[in-house]
């Protein structure tokens, strides 16, 4: 079967896309390898704790920002946010001081939502999303021209655009084809820098959460800065909360240095040491009221969505600066690898003006 746009990928990036260009009358489909939508922001849930997948920083939720542009134009609510309470920053010295962040909201059921209202707004306007289907490659005619895409079960899915939510090394990567991607642009892609990151979901007695100055915290420490994040409106035990903490890795030495399972538990094994450490130092008030439940690192975040080495907190203002343009005319790229930040509202705006480009 035929669609108008095929969007390979669900993350926040292609539903959103997805969502407007189903709503204008599009005949859109989104292909999505995994059996949830949502990538970066896919629902975290481990021993009866429903985790923030990140930092839990999230804005442009007030009158006239972003949000409100996108929701007004589909037909689905938004998701009930509420204020969360202000960053504190916790310097090396033990200082607390505000951060000067702008307001941030709180999303009811955690970021997973806004996903899962983007998945149901194509759906209610026509058009498809098909979890369990991971892309190939892109399928082209005999002129080199992209027609669709191929879909590792072999089915071949047709299209006269095509819209990529992978990051910008696995659009030509993986979809287009290191052999078709002229040279300048894999020069390019050579030198993009990319960041990982790890992170501990844990669980924190309630009592230990009222200690601290703040559910949302940037800590830093000599050994260079982390984030907390408390869960809020989402399940726990009774008495719990569940807790992210979540630190910058470099990717490469993720892949590079294991070369059995067990070289990886070891390596994994010390980044949680190291990091289990710094913790308890920065924030004494922790106390023994918390506990480690899982961990995630490049590994598992090249498990969950397929990007590079697991690189998920952006390429850098300079690549993110170029648009959403392939040197293919018919193949588009949306994501945080193309957009002004690594941010879910940076990506939804650089949707935006992709779904008004491909509509206007
Ligand atoms: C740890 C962490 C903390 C963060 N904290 C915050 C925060 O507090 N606030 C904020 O605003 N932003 C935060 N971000 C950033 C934000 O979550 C991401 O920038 C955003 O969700 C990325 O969306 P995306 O659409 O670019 O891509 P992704 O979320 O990567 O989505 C891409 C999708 O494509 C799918 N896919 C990949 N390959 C294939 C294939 N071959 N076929 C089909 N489907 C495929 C993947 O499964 C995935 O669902 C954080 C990110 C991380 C990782």
């Amino acid at each position: 079967m035929g669609y108008d746009v095929i969007v390979v990928g669900g993350g926040i990036g292609g539903l959103t896309v997805a969502a407007l260009l189903s709503a204008r009358g599009m005949n859109t489909c989104v292909l999505e390898r995994q059996s949830q939508v949502g990538g970066c922001i896919a629902r975290v849930e481990f021993s009866g704790y429903d985790f923030e997948p990140g930092m839990g920083l999230y804005t442009s939720f007030g009158p006239g920002e972003i949000y409100e542009k996108l929701f007004s134009a589909l037909p689905v609510e938004p998701p009930e946010v509420s204020f969360t309470t202000p960053r504190v920053i916790r310097l090396p010295d033990g200082t607390d001081v505000p951060s000067h962040d702008e307001q941030l909201y709180s999303i009811a059921g955690g970021p997973a939502t806004l996903a899962e209202r983007l998945a149901e707004s194509i759906k209610r306007s026509g058009g498809s999303v098909r979890l369990n289907s991971p892309v190939l490659r892109l399928a082209f005619d005999e002129s080199g021209r992209a027609i669709g895409v191929d879909l590792l079960s072999g089915e071949r899915v047709l299209a006269p655009t095509i819209v990529s939510n992978l990051t910008i090394w696995d659009t030509y990567g993986k979809l287009v084809g290191l052999n078709r991607t002229p040279p300048e642009i894999k020069k390019r892609l050579g030198t993009l820098q990319g960041r990982g990151a790890y992170l501990i979901y844990a669980n924190i007695e309630a009592s230990a959460v009222a200690r601290l100055p703040s559910e949302r915290m940037l800590v830093k420490d000599s050994a260079g800065e982390f984030t907390v994040a408390i869960a809020s409106g989402q399940t726990a035990p009774d008495g719990k909360r569940a807790v992210t903490f979540q630190t910058e890795t470099d990717v490469e030495s993720w892949f590079t240095y294991q070369s059995s399972e067990e070289d990886y538990e070891e390596w994994d094994q010390a980044a949680l040491e190291t990091f289990w450490t710094r913790l308890h130092a920065a924030l004494p008030e922790l106390g023994s009221e918390v506990e480690v439940i899982e961990t995630a690192n490049p590994r598992t975040f090249y498990d969950l969505t397929r990007r590079k080495l697991g690189m998920v907190l952006g390429t850098g203002p300079v690549e993110q600066s170029r648009g959403n343009a392939t040197f293919l005319p018919n193949v588009f790229m949306v994501g945080d690898t193309v957009s002004s930040h690594a941010r879910v509202d940076s990506v939804i705006e650089s949707a935006i003006r992709l779904a008004d480009q491909l509509t206007s």
